[in-house]
């Protein structure tokens, strides 16, 4: 039952493969198939459709993260540069302190 074991089959002429990899090693080698590489992990794809598949399912979260983190520094920067040094800002505490006792 070879069926089920190659579950890999070539779309130009039906030949069947077990892993993925054996899939683009063919297309590149017999077809000439421009492959499509993984920017972030190097995983090669023989669609822009699955490549894109897998960036979403594998990367996308730890392309969020890292867009947050960006976002949050760029406030903390905006911030200290708007309302002054952060020493002016405990003098500013000590001052209100000192009128309440
Ligand atoms: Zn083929
Ligand atoms: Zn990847």
């Amino acid at each position: 039952m070879d069926l089920f074991h190659k579950k890999y089959k070539c779309e130009e002429d039906g030949e069947k493969f077990d892993t993925y990899e054996e899939l683009i090693e063919h297309a590149k080698k017999i077809h000439h198939r421009m492959i499509l590489k993984c920017e972030r992990c190097g995983k090669q794809f023989i669609h822009e459709k699955d490549r894109l598949h897998h960036v979403r399912e594998e990367h996308e979260k730890e392309m969020d993260a890292r867009v947050h983190k960006n976002e949050h520094q760029h406030k903390k920067e905006g911030n200290h540069k708007g309302t002054g040094t952060p020493q002016e800002e405990v003098d500013a505490h000590t001052r209100n302190f000192g009128d309440n006792f």
